[in-house]
């Protein structure tokens, strides 16, 4: 019997801790979480849920707003926000409910309050100092600003604020054009209000494709949704009606409230990490691929880490680490296979490599690549949306990267995931059977294509 007070202890319980704290007490290990908020951290409160529950929400206003096209008549009347807010938060607490069940139900011993790291492996909330025979940092992130960009959560906000707004502001400024940019802007944009997008880099969600891009940027042109890119912020004052946004070259933006969303900091000031020794850069702790980091017996896991701030990044890291510390010796996680997905309308979802990372890892003569216009596909055709899959595959060898455009492509990363972690050859998934009319038949028909006999598409 070990004399620490738990033989894990973790400090934060957003996906990563709270994850790890799951796994490791089905394990049969004596588990603590530190929690200074709420069990399920970002994800659950103030991150994927809430936002994906507006983006349906507008997906629903788009429907009665366009059902006209269907031959259904209705008319969009307006949004409730109030309405909207509570199917919204009804399905944050029904979750929220269910997990503070589960972690109860395994035996898990919550420790409410901050915690700060106050010696090796070990936690100090008010008080009480805990020990653990192994630690996890699991802190999460917070949203980012910029010098001379003071929040003040009314007319400037980040996506915590905007998230609880009770009515939909006529025009939004949203600054930054990365996921959780484009999603707002989509949302707002269902929703009735006029939106332009100011981003530094050149294109929308950078991280993608540049074909994604390009689509995302071509639909929301089509949706007015203004966008101004290579566009720097240079300063923000407050009118009498919201905000004024001064961007590189002096033009001045105007428009009700200003959204932040370029980008997430770790949480990791002043929780003792340094003073304790822990490695870190810019503020993020570093770990290695089996989220080890410096210290022996500390670990690190999620938006702490440098790499992808994706909730099941950090899920599959917090489960990791409890079978590590279990001795399961599970295989180390391949980022490269972390599926992303953008949740606008329309939606983009990727996993592997892009068309240019792939290039530049194996050669322009290894790589090849082939477009499937969803054009072809029935389901999307009844859907009447418009997208692609874009497949990136090495010269007689696995498909190394997949690339979809389009409403609810979303659902389709779980067979490309599969398909990129498999590594599989286009030859391997063509004789596959897709059910019809799905828009996995898109996939179906891009592998088709590749391995050189494509079957509805033009050649
Ligand atoms: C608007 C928005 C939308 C998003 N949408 C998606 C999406 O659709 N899909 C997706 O995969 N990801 C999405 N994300 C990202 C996702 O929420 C994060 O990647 C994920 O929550 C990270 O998990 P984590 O465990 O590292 O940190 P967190 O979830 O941030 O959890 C950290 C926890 O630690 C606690 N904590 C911090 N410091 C202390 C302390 N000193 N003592 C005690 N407790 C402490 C915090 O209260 C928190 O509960 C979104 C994020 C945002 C902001």
């Amino acid at each position: 019997m070990s004399k620490a007070d738990f033989e894990v202890l973790i400090l934060g319980a957003g996906s990563g801790g709270y994850a790890c704290a799951l796994r490791a007490a089905q394990l049969g290990l004596r588990v603590g979480l530190v929690e200074k908020d709420k069990l399920g951290g970002t994800c659950l409160h103030i991150g994927c849920i809430p936002t994906k529950a507006l983006l349906h929400a507008a997906e629903v206003a788009d429907a009665a707003r366009d059902a006209e096209q269907f031959g259904v008549r209705a008319t969009f009347e307006g949004i409730d926000m109030p309405g909207v807010n509570a199917y919204k938060d009804g399905v944050v607490a029904r979750l929220f409910k269910g997990l503070s069940g589960l972690v109860a139900s395994r035996g898990i011993t919550v420790i409410e309050g901050t915690g700060r790291l106050s010696g090796p492996r070990q936690v100090t909330v008010g008080d009480t100092t805990y020990t653990g025979d192994a630690l996890v940092l699991a802190s999460g992130s917070y949203p980012r600003s910029l010098p001379g960009l003071e929040i003040d959560g009314e007319r400037v906000m980040t996506s915590e604020q905007a998230l609880r707004l009770d009515h939909v502001p006529a025009s939004v400024i949203v600054l930054g054009g990365g996921v959780i940019g484009c999603e707002f802007a989509s949302v707002w944009r269902s929703f009735g209000a006029d939106v332009t997008i100011v981003e530094a880099l050149p294109r929308l969600v950078a991280g993608e494709d540049e074909a994604s891009s390009k689509a995302l940027e071509r639909a929301f042109r089509k949706r007015k949704i203004a966008f101004r890119l290579g566009t720097r912020f240079e300063g923000v004052t407050l009118t009498e009606t919201g905000v004024a946004l001064t961007v590189d070259g002096g033009d001045v933006i105007e428009a009700e409230v200003l959204l932040v969303a370029v980008g997430r900091g770790p949480s990791t000031d002043g929780l003792g990490f340094e003073e304790q020794g822990v490695a870190m850069e810019r503020g993020f702790v570093l770990a290695d691929e089996r989220c080890h980091t410096n210290l022996e017996g500390v670990y690190a896991v999620g938006d702490i880490v440098p790499g992808l701030q994706l909730a099941h990044r950090g899920f599959q890291q917090g489960v990791f680490v409890a079978e590590e510390i279990a001795g399961l010796e599970p295989a180390p996680i391949d980022e490269t296979s972390i599926p992303r997905v953008t949740y606008s309308s329309p939606e983009i979802a990727s996993v592997g490599l892009d068309e240019v990372t792939a290039v530049r890892t194996y050669g322009a003569e290894e790589i090849q690549t082939v477009t499937y216009d969803l054009g072809g596909n029935g389901k999307s055709q009844i859907l009447k949306t418009q997208g692609f899959v874009k497949l990136v595959r090495r010269v007689d060898g696995p498909v190394v990267g997949i690339h979809l455009v389009g409403d609810r492509v979303g659902e389709l990363i779980g067979e490309a995931q599969l398909i990129y972690a498999w590594e599989a050859h286009a030859e391997d998934v063509a004789p596959l059977m897709h059910a019809h009319p799905t828009q996995n038949e898109a996939l179906g028909e891009a592998h088709l294509a590749l391995a050189g006999k494509p079957l509805h598409a033009h050649s």
